[in-house]
């Protein structure tokens, strides 16, 4: 480990970009500092531990792997030694409502097989969508990896390169339309757009590769849940030196001029060269940036900006097994394009919603006591909005949704439960500072990615760096994972030890 660069960096926020950034950070020889409002690590990819059962907060799904071997790799880490991990497959089920189901299978001729049902002639395009998307990806990889500091940086050649692949004006679905013509195939790879809180209908169509990154390098479990791999993340960042600071909420920003100079916590001074700041981004920056001192992110503008959905969540520990009910369920409404709608245009609770089911005890016996399991719900539901008060309407959504339960095979589930959580988007607001609780962070669509999306080098305030979702590239781990990666290097090169 280089030990010349004698300067403290302090990160707020012991997210997943907190902590990529903390490991990236203290490699390079930094002094760091996480300080967490909460009193544990993982910020949205967090567990919650009660009663002896063990839950994912978020992320269910851990995709892509690359870029955190890259951030192990840095540290002298194998990732794959550090944090045990089981291929999900099939990767998970897509139930319809209006009948039938996919398996998603990570080998393409079972896929095919699976397609056929629907679609023969679409079963026969998916070799051609998976060879579009690997160059895709390949012509994309160079823009994702690298900041969006000034309108020059779309003349970069990797960029200007990847534009005609992009298709702006045309939306994820309708991209799709190239391959396959069922609405139910196209359905079963674009509800990944609901990774970035949006809807395959008007979701960029560079978003395609999200599916396409599950069949090419498949779905994870980390034993335990993805909460363990921040477990991990934060002990190998305090065996390097990396100091954490829980339970104490940072206040605000300190400045010398235009410059941070550090933070302000109700328990201290935090004196800093640099900040990295992983708290939400609208949130952080309203809170603890006085608004003079962002002139190109006033209030006004923050709160102007699109929001992605925010989500329904059920922790339920239950009683006995559900063996028959996969790892994961996606059940998709018989209307998907009123529930949709109801989420981001009209801004109410659906009839019909669209939900996520996890059941990963049944491939994970750490989760619940024995003869246990657990049972994940996530319901997305429009962020906050002055149509939707959950003080009134939790009991009743939750009564709804444990019926609507049944359709996945959770029959009789309600009086197997033994703990139940419920999270609604006041909670996220309330218990991880979560901008109008929208759980994916700014919107993923063009006017707010890449050069239009917060810098990571936060150009207003210099010394201020931003990672995580709501920041470039975007919300989703892995690209939470390449903003570390891009912030610390923009960290190196300004302090002149790139
Ligand atoms: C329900 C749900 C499901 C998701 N599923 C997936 C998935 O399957 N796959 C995937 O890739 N992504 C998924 N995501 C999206 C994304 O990967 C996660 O939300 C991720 O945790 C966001 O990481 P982040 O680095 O932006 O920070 P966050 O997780 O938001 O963490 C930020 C941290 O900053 C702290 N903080 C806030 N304010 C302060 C302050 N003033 N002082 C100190 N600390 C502060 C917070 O307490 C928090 O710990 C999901 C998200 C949610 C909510």
């Amino acid at each position: 480990m280089p030990t010349h660069k004698a300067k403290n960096v302090v990160v707020v926020g012991a997210g997943p970009g907190g902590l990529a950034s903390a490991m990236l950070l203290r490699s390079e020889g930094y002094n760091v500092t996480v300080i967490e409002r909460g009193g544990r690590i993982g910020g949205r990819t967090g567990a919650i531990e009660a009663d002896g059962y063990r839950f994912d907060i978020g992320p269910t799904f851990f995709l892509y792997p690359r870029v955190l071997e890259d951030v192990f790799a840095a540290c002298g880490r194998n990732l794959w030694d550090e944090v045990p991990m089981v291929k999900v497959d099939p990767m998970y089920r897509v139930a319809f409502e209006n009948g039938g189901e996919i398996y998603a299978r990570s080998d393409l001729k079972e896929m095919q097989e699976e397609i056929s049902r629907f679609s023969p002639q679409d079963a026969e395009n998916l070799p051609k969508y998976m060879a579009d998307n690997t160059a895709k990806l390949e012509r994309f990889r160079p823009v994702l990896e690298n900041e969006f500091d000034s309108v020059f940086d779309y003349l970069r050649p990797s960029v200007l390169q990847s534009l005609p692949m992009l298709r702006p004006h045309r939306s994820l679905d309708r991209d799709l339309q190239r391959h396959f013509s069922d609405p139910r195939v196209r359905q079963a790879f674009s509800f990944q757009a609901k990774y970035l809180g949006m809807s395959p209908f008007q979701c960029p169509s560079l978003f395609s590769i999200l599916a396409f990154l599950e069949y090419e390098h498949g779905v994870w479990h980390p034993k335990g849940g993805c909460n363990m791999v921040m477990q991990r993340m934060a002990d190998i960042a305090r065996e390097d030196g990396v100091e954490f600071r829980l339970s104490e909420p940072v206040t605000k920003l300190m400045f010398e001029g235009d410059r941070v100079a550090g933070v302000e916590t109700e328990k201290g001074r935090y004196v800093a060269d640099a900040v990295f700041l992983n708290a939400d981004f609208a949130q952080a920056m309203t809170d603890l940036v006085p608004e003079k001192k962002r002139p190109g992110w006033s209030d006004a503008k923050i709160a102007s900006k699109k929001y992605s959905c925010s989500t329904f969540m059920m922790y339920l520990g239950i009683e006995g097994h559900y063996d028959d009910v996969p790892h994961h369920t996606i059940l998709l409404a018989d209307d998907l394009q009123t529930n949709i709608d109801d989420i981001h245009a009209a801004k109410k609770l659906s009839d019909q919603p669209s939900l996520y089911v996890q059941n990963a005890s049944i491939n994970d016996d750490t989760l619940a006591p024995p003869g246990h399991s657990t049972i994940y719900v996530l319901v997305p539901v429009p962020h906050e909005t002055d149509g939707i008060h959950w003080g009134n309407e939790t009991s009743r959504f939750a009564d709804f949704i444990y019926k609507r339960l049944e359709l996945v095979g959770l029959k009789g589930l309600r009086d197997k439960v033994r703990y139940e959580k419920i999270v609604t988007p006041d909670g996220w607001r309330d218990d991880l500072n979560i901008y109008k609780g929208a759980t994916f962070n700014l919107s993923h669509n063009l006017r707010q990615m890449l050069y239009f999306r917060p810098h990571n080098r936060f150009g207003d305030v210099p010394g201020l760096y931003l990672v995580g979702g709501g920041t470039h590239p975007g919300s989703g781990l892995p690209v939470i994972f390449e903003s570390a990666r891009i912030s610390t290097r923009l960290l190196a090169s300004d302090l002149g030890h790139a």
